[in-house]
């Protein structure tokens, strides 16, 4: 944060260490090359951009620099777990390539085998009808372990490239709690401010023969000077993430996930999977009330002043405004000083405002007893007056 408020913010900076546009850019080229070193290093990578403004940036960027325009794309949907840039008709995306979709094999009820999963014979089908050029791995609402090298045996049998996009796991990567993608994929972009901890952005890691391109895709082809006070920001949360305590850090954030997501499960929600292996729990709601929807339980929920994220489940019935599932993390209260005990406690004021969400004093005192927590747990002391 101190980063991000810097008087790096006042920089213009276009083009890449060594190579501006701008002159005064002697501190600036020291910063982005310190990210760069410390963010190859920390994955293994051979090349890295920290400029992109997003995980969508860096995205269409990607795409941009190992497409052409109307190649095909094979991706997760929306509605199964992908994220919007995986070709959503909303997204620009969408308007620039062809996509095809994959999604999550169907439900079961046996808890040894429960189902939506990511369903790698439909990727390998999908991939042999339509000979795609550019595979993408990655969601953002899917709770389990994605295993990159599938992906690349399948890639390797059509001959596509493999992009792994690890927006919402890059931290659990870096702490060794996933596996790593960049040895399996020609291309792996993320966002910085997920599990990785860092400042609102994006990055992208790419084998050295793409390296230029992807350089070219973000600037000049996609985005104008970079905000260097984010990249100074970046290179902090690289370093951290280097540190021994991470790897503390990242497990202690999925062990908090699973407790948390048994906790629920006790509480009468049914997970969507059967449970988790990340830092999140993807809630289907219906189980625990039918006529509760995702928008509803969000806003009760926003009024006990918990902060949640109302989310489509796979095959959801209702539409991505209203929805039937929530989608929580565990994350931001890792980072707190929380353990599984807290999120014991969280399941129980979460089921007990929905219970009774028609009882405003019921309301009220969970409001009440969640201030208790949050100020027994501030992430903040030291950065807020
Ligand atoms: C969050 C996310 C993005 C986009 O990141 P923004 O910084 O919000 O643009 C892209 N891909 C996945 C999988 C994500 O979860």
């Amino acid at each position: 944060m101190a980063a991000t408020g810097s008087i790096l913010t006042n920089k213009y900076s276009e083009g890449y260490p060594g190579r501006r546009y701008y002159g005064g850019n002697q501190i600036v080229d020291q910063v982005e090359d310190l990210a760069r070193r410390r963010l190859t290093a920390l994955f293994g990578a051979d090349h890295a951009n920290v400029q992109p403004h997003s995980g969508a940036n860096a995205n269409v960027a990607a795409y941009q620099a190992l497409l052409n325009t109307g190649d095909t794309i094979l991706a997760m949907r929306l509605d199964q777990g992908g994220h919007l840039t995986h070709g959503s008709p909303a997204s620009i995306t969408s308007t620039y390539w062809h996509f095809v979709s994959y999604g999550v094999t169907p439900r079961h009820d046996d808890p040894a085998a429960p189902g939506e999963l990511i369903d790698f014979d439909n990727v390998r089908e999908l991939a042999l009808t339509h000979r795609p050029k550019l595979i993408v791995a990655g969601a953002t609402a899917y709770a389990r372990r994605i295993d990159p090298a599938p992906f690349r045996e399948i890639a390797d049998e059509v001959g596509a490239l493999l992009m792994f996009d690890s927006a919402h796991v890059a931290g659990l990567i870096a702490g060794g709690s996933h596996p790593n993608p960049v040895p399996y994929a020609d291309v792996v972009t993320f966002t910085t401010h997920k599990t990785l901890r860092g400042p609102r952005g994006g990055a992208i890691l790419c084998r050295e023969e793409h390296a230029k391109k992807i350089d070219s895709a973000v600037f000049p082809g996609m985005q104008g000077g970079p905000l260097e006070n984010a990249i100074a920001a970046k290179a902090v949360a690289f370093k951290e993430a280097s540190l021994a305590s991470f790897p503390i850090y990242t497990d202690q954030i999925v062990r908090n996930a699973v407790a948390f997501a048994s906790a629920l499960t006790a509480e009468g929600f049914r997970m969507v999977s059967g449970g988790t292996e990340n830092h999140m729990v993807l809630v289907d709601l219906r189980e625990f009330d039918a006529e509760l929807t995702g928008k509803e339980a969000q806003e009760v929920l926003d009024r006990a002043g918990i902060t949640t994220n109302r989310n489509t489940i796979p095959d959801d019935p209702r539409s991505p405004f209203i929805t039937s599932g929530l989608r929580l993390g565990t994350a931001a209260e890792t980072t707190a000083g929380m353990e599984e005990d807290q999120f014991v406690l969280i399941a129980s004021l979460i089921a007990r405002a929905l219970r009774q969400r028609n009882d405003e004093g019921a309301i009220e005192q969970v409001r009440s007893d969640v201030a208790m927590l949050c100020h027994d747990f501030n992430p903040y002391i030291g950065f807020t007056k």
